[in-house]
């Protein structure tokens, strides 16, 4: 089961558009040069839809949207995770 959702936006790929800024101004700022500013990370539940929808908006996939997962649960599925008897079966 995944946690919070989260916002990132890789500095790199964003072109400082203001896309996501225009769509989720509640979370996303921007700066002098026009490049995002993302205020709280954690997305509050009623702004998730909107928050994908920037998401979704971003001409190069510089914005990302990501659901926190615990500790126990990123392992779950993982070869680690597994028994010992499921891996390397001839
Ligand atoms: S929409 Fe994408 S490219 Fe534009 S400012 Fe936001 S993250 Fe950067």
């Amino acid at each position: 089961m995944s946690g919070p959702v989260t916002l990132h936006v890789d500095p790199v790929a964003c072109r400082g558009h203001g896309l996501c800024a225009e769509l989720l101004p509640e979370l996303v700022t921007v700066d002098e040069w026009g490049y995002p500013v993302v205020a709280d990370a954690r997305v509050p539940p009623a702004l998730l839809a909107r928050a994908r929808r920037a998401v979704r908006a971003c001409p190069v996939l510089a914005l990302r949207a990501q659901a926190e997962v615990s500790g126990t649960h990123a392992r779950q599925g993982s070869r680690a995770a597994r028994p010992p008897e499921t891996r390397h079966k001839m």
